[in-house]
């Protein structure tokens, strides 16, 4: 990552000593309502009870009023059709998105605007005998606070709204930086209206600058700005041989099952040493910090003589370059098996695309391969493909240095550049909207964090560094001449 712009100069001592007072002394308040946000079971899959996200959704709209930055009717909840769907067709509940939260405060006197960017929604808990404490009832133990969304990402939430409060009580009525709060509560099953909330929603929407409030810290001492995020392929891979099923003793040795091309044809995507060996897909190519094998075998949790796979340095290989999964497949289980050969054996297979390529492209080029490579002349059909692109933050704009100085001033530690091995495909829909707009990539989570996992918790103390480095970064944005 090159450093092209200049660095920009250290915020006012007077103001900087004002912001930090104001969240510290907030600091008990932002914690009870993150709390209070963690006990809506706000799960936005299909299959849960949408009543809940739109629970929270009118929690986060209260919020949004309650830092005073917005009018009374500048607040909204905004559901759009999900993706496909004609506007007809959008009238009724099941083909709108789960609900919004748009605020909207335009600028004034040439400043410019800001859109701070999180979601309301949470993964499903999953299994409750893995908690510790139950997953919606937050629990602070040590430094951190658990719960399910207690950090992904309505951490994220509150950073946004306690730094809108930090804001207004310094500046009050006359804020003339334009703000947009956008709360979205279907980041965790898709983002299935985000494009059409885009469109719709335009006019309200465009800024300057881009905060999204959904990502990863170095440490809990160090913050990140994210700088790149992979893409993400996923699709159905089926390969059938047979008809019907038959007797392996009968057949076997002569007539193809189904399982041993699949294997065969799975095994083609990795080379020996565990690199994705797969023509047309692109690595990107930039330094990153070091991280030993050995500190991987920790991270990742290797058991004692597993080695790691793939080539060069361990955090290229997890962010720009591309990998393949296969997360789950169709088969009999171990205690259902008979002597049979399986007719047919389907795989779920997920591609982290290497920043840089198009989704489309990659998805292209795995399909290709799997068509070359299918041994036996086996049938294959791929189906259910879903594609989300990755993104490349451009690093050289002026956004980027106010944040670099916020998170110095807000954290007391140089942010490091990182990349993110997963994907936030929205991100690139946003910069495809407002080509225009500077994106920042930030965040409440650190290595602990566990989103998504059982026991899933935010460490407070990132929580006021996040949220005294946002309210710095606002500040200077609202000063900046
Ligand atoms: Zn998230």
């Amino acid at each position: 990552m090159t450093d092209t712009a200049q660095p920009s100069s250290a915020t006012d001592p007077a103001l900087l000593d004002a912001l930090r007072e104001q969240v510290q002394g907030a600091l008990p308040t932002t914690i009870a309502d993150l709390s209070a946000l963690v006990r809506i079971p706000s799960v936005s899959w299909s299959s849960f009870d949408p009543a809940n996200v739109r629970a929270s959704a009118e929690a986060v709209a209260d919020l949004a009023r309650s830092t005073g930055v917005f009018g009374a009717d500048d607040v909204r909840i905004v559901r759009s059709a999900v993706e496909g769907d004609t506007a007809d067709a959008a009238t009724s509940d099941a083909e709108l998105g789960q609900p919004a939260v748009l605020a909207v405060r335009p600028a004034r006197n040439g400043k410019p605007t800001v859109m701070l960017y999180a979601h309301h929604d949470v993964q499903p808990q999953g299994d409750d005998a893995l908690w510790e404490t139950p997953p919606f009832e937050p629990t602070l133990r040590g430094d951190r606070l658990y719960g399910r969304g207690a950090s992904d990402d309505k951490a994220g939430v509150m950073t946004h709204i306690a730094s809108l409060r930090a804001i207004h009580a310094q500046f009050g009525d006359d804020l003339d930086l334009g703000v947009v709060l956008f709360v979205e509560g279907e980041e965790e099953f898709g983002s299935r209206s985000f494009r059409t909330f885009l469109r719709e929603q335009k006019e309200h929407l465009a800024a300057d600058v881009i905060v999204v409030a959904d990502s990863d810290n170095w440490s809990v001492d160090v913050p990140s700005i994210t700088v790149s995020l992979r893409g993400n392929v996923t699709f159905k891979l089926t390969l059938t041989t047979l008809e019907h099923a038959s007797h392996s003793g009968m057949f076997g040795g002569a007539a193809p099952d189904a399982m041993i091309p699949m294997v065969r044809l799975l095994a083609s995507l990795h080379d020996d040493e565990g690199s994705v060996a797969v023509d047309g897909l692109t690595s990107y190519e930039a330094d990153v910090p070091e991280r030993t094998e050995a500190e991987l075998a920790v991270d990742a949790a290797l058991l004692p003589g597993v080695q790691p796979v793939g080539r060069g340095d361990v955090l290229s290989r997890m962010w720009f370059q591309p990998s393949i999964t296969v997360t789950g497949m169709d088969v009999p289980s171990v205690a259902n098996a008979s002597n049979t050969l399986l007719p047919t054996v389907s795989a779920r297979v997920s591609v982290r695309v290497a920043p840089g390529q198009a989704a489309t492209d990659a998805y292209r080029a795995v399909e290709r391969h799997l068509r070359e490579h299918v041994p036996f002349g086996a049938r294959l059909d791929i189906s259910e493909p879903d594609a989300g692109d990755g993104f490349l933050v451009d690093t050289s704009g002026w956004a980027v240095q106010e944040a670099r100085t916020a998170m110095a001033e807000g954290w007391g530690a140089q942010a490091v550049e990182q990349g993110i091995g997963g994907s936030i495909p929205f991100v690139s829909d946003l910069a495809a909207e407002f080509p225009e707009a500077q994106i920042l990539v930030t965040g409440v989570e650190d290595p602990d964090t566990r989103a998504h996992s059982p026991n899933e918790s935010q460490h407070l103390g990132v929580l006021h560094r996040a949220i005294a480095s946002e309210t710095i970064l606002l500040a200077r944005l609202a000063t900046r001449s």
